[in-house]
């Protein structure tokens, strides 16, 4: 009986490799005309600022919506495109949509805003990327200082020499830079004192459960201690109910991002977000 059951959950454990494999064969092909056939959106969510009770900036979230498939995770095929080279062009589309938006808000009269962007691994080590950076700014007419690039630890650290000349050029150049996903890699405290690094988000695994777990406390607590010695400033990901919103406040934790806020939201729905300044809801948070 064990027998069989070992050999119907390994012939089930095959089949579903196969599966998986065979999906990421077609999402990885499917991928090469997301870009050319319009298949991609941004959509943004708001941070905001626990200072001055008022949005500060914005994440720009990659969405890939296949005719068939219906909506595909970031998660599921940024690895994929990772893979087959294709981020480099996507992460590229992505600045430029960015771009283009932030100077249309310019124009419509909305607050300005930082909005950040996600570089992947591929892409932040390919050739001049500084260069790629502000030329695809610049044409746009958007200031560099609009503009926040988010690097995990892993992109940060895969060549770190070459990964920290990258950092000090794009702050010259009037770039924020920030490290996503903190506390979830390799953490090598030396990279921050040496990286012109401005914002470290704290990973949302930490945030979870930050109300009851002290271990969870302890890093978040001292994450934040360490980012002011030196001179850098946090947020926290995912926060997603006032109890943690308050704990973050409580120590000195900066901004914030997480479906309390906001959930991330299509062009048009942040326009009006913008516009009706929906940071009043923060305006109850008093922390004793
Ligand atoms: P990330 O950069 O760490 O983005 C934060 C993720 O947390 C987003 O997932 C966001 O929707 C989600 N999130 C925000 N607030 C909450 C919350 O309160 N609770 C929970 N449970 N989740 C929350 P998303 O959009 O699915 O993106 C997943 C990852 O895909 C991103 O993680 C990022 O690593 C990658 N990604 C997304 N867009 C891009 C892109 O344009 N380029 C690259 N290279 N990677 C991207
Ligand atoms: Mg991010
Ligand atoms: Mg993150
Ligand atoms: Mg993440």
């Amino acid at each position: 009986r064990a027998k069989q059951d070992g050999r119907n959950s390994f012939r089930f454990f095959a089949q579903e490799m196969q599966e998986h494999s065979l999906r990421s064969l077609q999402l990885s092909a499917a991928l090469k005309d997301a870009l050319s056939n319009d298949q991609f959106h941004l959509v943004y969510q708001p941070q905001l600022s626990l200072t001055d009770n008022a949005i500060v900036g914005a994440e720009a979230l990659l969405r890939w919506e296949h005719p068939e498939w219906g909506a595909i995770s970031p998660a599921e095929f940024i690895p994929l495109a990772e893979q087959n080279g294709l981020i480099v062009k996507i992460g590229e589309w992505v600045l430029q949509q960015v771009a283009t938006q932030q100077k249309q808000w310019l124009s419509k009269g909305l607050p300005e805003i930082i909005v950040a962007i996600n570089i992947s691994a591929l892409q932040f080590h390919q050739q001049n990327l500084v260069e790629r950076i502000s030329n695809i700014i610049q044409e746009a007419g958007v200031s560099p200082s609009n503009i926040e690039i988010e690097l995990t630890e892993a992109v940060a650290l895969k060549d770190p020499e070459v990964a920290g000349k990258t950092i000090d050029a794009l702050s010259q150049q009037g770039f924020k830079v920030s490290i996503d996903d903190f506390g979830t890699g390799y953490s090598s405290m030396s990279y921050l004192k040496r990286f012109a690094v401005h914002k470290l988000k704290i990973d949302q695994s930490f945030i979870k459960d930050i109300v009851t777990d002290i271990d969870d406390q302890a890093i978040v607590t001292a994450i934040i201690q360490m980012a002011h010695s030196l001179h850098k400033t946090t947020i926290a990901e995912g926060v997603e109910t006032q109890e943690q919103l308050e704990f973050l406040k409580e120590k000195g934790c900066e901004e914030i991002q997480g479906y309390w806020y906001s959930r991330p939201l299509v062009t048009e729905q942040f326009e009006v977000f913008l516009t009706t300044n929906k940071s009043n809801k923060a305006v109850e948070v008093s922390v004793p």
